[in-house]
């Protein structure tokens, strides 16, 4: 008989502010596919920006209070980014030995005010001044630390999405040399998130649609330090009822709200659940009661709306 590696999927939060119902939604989502199959489950804290960002300690506590709150259990210890700076250090030196980085010196405002065109998440595509100054033998700026970049090829990367389907870009044309160190020295999520997953062992990585595109990078980066893919399940973003997008500063859906108003997380899975066509309407659940009903490849590709009312 033939014996098939247990998956291990994961739930990769950015403490950068309370958690909300999306992430929750994608927390939900990663925990039924794995426990469905009997695999493992990690929780890994991407605290990269923890120096920067204070609130992110506090943020943290209520991450692990929120999850445990709705019965989403993790095998090992958590992870936490910010104490793994010599890992991506070590990952980092083996993109610039293979001749594959070089310093980029440009400000946030010189990169925005280029007239390159913009990608879908709002930053511009980048015109590869630095590589050219460089190349031209031009020194480089007196006393700036550089950020890093690394150098992609011309060369379509695709991939097949278990929720989303095929999905493909051009490195070049369509995403550009990206950063994997900030000026800063702190590593950037695109290194980070493909270290963490490879060394964890993760072959199933759930999360938003809003990282469809970071995708392909994460692909050419796991391609050039010899790791394996993952398989990856995007899921799309949660709207209310009337489908507009819950809003972060609006506090809409932020768990602190959504804990003031119910005291037992059932009717908030129920809601979930419904929203993502698991069950048919929204009433009380548990994630346990769920997992019979599960099926990825049932999904819906668009937005998840949530039940009037909720
Ligand atoms: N940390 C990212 C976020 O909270 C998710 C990273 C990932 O799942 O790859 O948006």
């Amino acid at each position: 008989m033939i014996k098939t590696a247990p998956i291990t999927g994961r739930f990769a939060p950015t403490p950068s502010s309370r958690l909300h119902l999306g992430n929750l939604m994608c927390a939900m989502v990663a925990w039924l596919s794995v426990r469905q199959k009997g695999g493992r489950f990690l929780l890994r804290v991407e605290d990269l920006d923890a120096a920067r960002c204070k609130d992110m300690g506090e943020n943290t506590r209520w991450l692990l209070d929120d999850l445990a709150w709705l019965g989403i259990d993790h095998d090992g210890e958590v992870l936490y980014q910010s104490c793994r700076d010599e890992i991506y250090c070590h990952y980092f030196e083996c993109l610039e030995k293979q001749g594959l980085l070089y310093p980029c010196y440009c400000s946030r405002a010189e990169l925005h005010a280029a007239t390159a065109p913009h990608l879908s998440d709002g930053a511009p595509l980048y015109d590869r001044r630095c590589l050219l100054r460089a190349e031209r033998g031009e020194m480089p700026p007196a006393g700036k630390r550089p950020a890093w970049r690394v150098r992609v090829p011309d060369e379509q990367v695709f991939f097949e999405d278990a929720v989303a389907g095929r999905y493909e870009e051009n490195l070049l044309r369509d995403c550009s040399d990206f950063v994997v160190r900030r000026s800063d020295g702190v590593f950037a999520y695109q290194l980070a998130v493909v270290v963490d997953d490879a060394l964890s062992g993760v072959s199933e990585v759930v999360r938003g649609n809003d990282l469809l595109s970071s995708t392909p990078r994460q692909i050419y980066l796991q391609r050039m330090l010899g790791f394996t893919a993952p398989r990856y399940c995007h899921i799309p973003l949660l709207v209310d009822a009337e489908g507009r997008r819950l809003s972060k500063r609006d506090g809409d859906g932020c768990m602190s709200e959504v804990r003031a108003r119910y005291r037992d997380a059932a009717p908030v899975i129920g809601a979930l659940a419904a929203a993502l066509g698991i069950i048919e309407k929204s009433e009380p659940i548990t994630l346990r009661e769920l997992l019979s009903l599960f099926d990825m490849t049932r999904l819906p590709r668009d937005t998840v709306r949530l039940p009037v009312g909720f």
